[in-house]
């Protein structure tokens, strides 16, 4: 039996600011979508870790036996500098200044992306949509918002009516924001805007001469606005309304609330059932962020190369630091901070090894069963990974207490035992074994299989090559004792 049947999962939604028991739309299927990156620079720690979190999320429901399909979007265009729908876009500015192509910027942040989060053991997603390939959709979005008047043609860019959809809708019911707060709160626009209100957003630009990335429409040469991107795309892939959809907090506001908008209108539902917010990860007391350079990027850390880190940390300790804090709350980087993580992980790993050698008895005298319940009741409790890290360390205490025999346990309990921790530390918290014994297993079956040819040589007399067996392991750092008992080595 599938475990979602017996396990109640519950998610804090932010949209009703609560925690509520999970219930998919379709029994056994998720639909999940989150926000991806916009590819035009190096992905640094704090958007890793709202991908991580979300990794977190998807491995757990697919570890309770949920079909999930995952989809998270590339933005390749429409991502402008600032909120208000002005500047250049993010990609083609970057294209400009290093003349080249904006695909070609696409593709280097794009493997850039890729390359980081497998570092970090992140699954893929199933779906991994990009905006230009989904142009047309988003073209047939505005014509609907167009027709049921609720946006608005200006100069061959086409704007989404907030002031209009407010009348029937809240506009602001994510964020928590109230319309006639932000209608006092805004200066007047500067007669420079095409909008009718400075609350209006984007749904389709006109481009200017300069604008590389540019797509026919009914309105004008021009590209759509950031927002859209995921509306149509969540549509597509997931339905008019789904599961989950994700992103970083930073995002509430105005990128998700436009999307719900959006999708409201032109689907006449709610799009999403469950939001879900990942709080940020931050640096010298500042939030983490490209535009304001405080940042560290996740390769800095795996090189130990940044003058903030007493040394390199892999990228097992560095997931493991991340998983210590719930992905709600906001989490304090520094090198102590990791140091400390790395600590703990080494530990787990550790027991996780050791594990194996545990001796079984006829009875248990600790209780698998409830230590398990346990485990399942952190993650349920809206994926609390730092209780279930606690009741991961409680395991680590009943290991060393079974392998120095002060506790006991059966066969079958020592199976549940290390099939459940297994589970968690691998499949659902997506660490990786970095103390697995198992190259420096295959590193000594080399070294003897070279010692039994060297002695084969030697009672042939070919001592040119048993001198040259010995002298080039010497030579990587192998060094060959011959005794009595036979040749044994060390590894220096
Ligand atoms: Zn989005």
């Amino acid at each position: 039996m599938e475990l979602y049947k017996t396990n109640q999962l519950k998610i804090y939604n932010s949209l009703s600011k609560s925690k509520e028991v999970f219930t998919p739309l379709v029994e056994g299927k998720v639909g999940m979508y989150v926000c991806g990156p916009t590819v035009y620079s190096d992905v640094h720690l704090g958007n890793v870790r709202t991908f991580m979190s979300f990794d977190m999320v998807f491995r757990y429901l697919k570890h309770l036996g949920y079909k999930v399909r995952y989809v998270r979007n590339i933005t390749d265009a429409g991502h402008l500098e600032n909120d208000a729908d002005e500047g250049e876009d993010r990609i083609s500015k970057k294209a400009r200044l290093e003349q080249i192509e904006p695909m070609e910027v696409v593709q280097r942040y794009t493997v850039d992306f890729h390359n980081t989060l497998q570092k970090i053991n992140n699954l893929p997603p199933s779906i991994e949509p990009t905006a230009t390939g989904h142009i047309v959709e988003q073209i047939e979005i505005i014509k609907d918002i167009l027709n049921k008047g609720l946006a608005y043609e200006v100069n061959g860019s086409v704007y989404f009516d907030v002031l209009k959809y407010n009348e029937t809708a809240h506009y602001g019911v994510l964020s928590g924001r109230n319309i006639e707060d932000s209608i006092h709160n805004t200066r007047e626009l500067d007669g420079q805007s095409e909008k009718k209100n400075p609350q209006d957003f984007a749904l389709w630009k006109k481009a200017d001469e300069r604008h590389i990335m540019r797509w026919p429409s009914p309105w004008s040469e021009g590209f759509p606005g950031w927002h859209l991107e995921c509306s149509a795309m969540s549509t597509k892939y997931l339905g008019e309304t789904f599961d989950i959809h994700g992103g970083g907090m930073d995002l509430k506001f105005p990128h998700h609330e436009c999307e719900i908008a959006q999708s409201k209108v032109k689907n006449g539902v709610n799009p999403v059932r469950y939001w879900m917010h990942a709080n940020m990860l931050i640096l010298n007391g500042q939030k983490m962020a490209k535009s304001t350079g405080n940042y560290i990027l996740p390769n800095e850390i795996f090189s130990g190369d940044n003058t903030i880190l007493s040394k390199p940390f892999t990228p097992s300790a560095t997931r493991f630091f991340m998983l210590q804090a719930h992905y709600r709350s906001i989490l304090d980087f520094s090198s102590k901070a990791l140091e400390a993580s790395e600590k703990g992980y080494i530990k787990l790993m550790e027991a996780v090894n050791n594990i194996n050698t545990i001796e079984v008895s006829n009875e248990s005298s600790i209780d698998i069963h409830s230590w398990k319940e346990k485990c399942y009741a952190a993650m349920n409790d809206d994926f609390n990974t730092p209780v279930l890290i606690a009741h991961l360390f409680e395991a680590v205490k009943y290991i060393n207490l079974l392998l120095t025999k002060k506790e006991t346990i059966s066969s079958e309990d020592l199976q549940h035992f290390k099939t459940t921790l297994n589970a968690f530390v691998f499949d659902v918290l997506g660490l990786k074994n970095d103390l697995s014994d198992d190259d420096s297993d295959k590193l000594s079956s080399v070294v003897e299989l070279l010692i039994a040819m060297r002695k084969e040589a030697r009672e042939n007399k070919n001592w040119a090559l048993s001198d040259k067996i010995r002298d080039k392991l010497l030579e990587i750092g192998i060094q060959l004792k011959d005794g009595k008992e036979g040749t044994t080595f060390s590894i220096n």
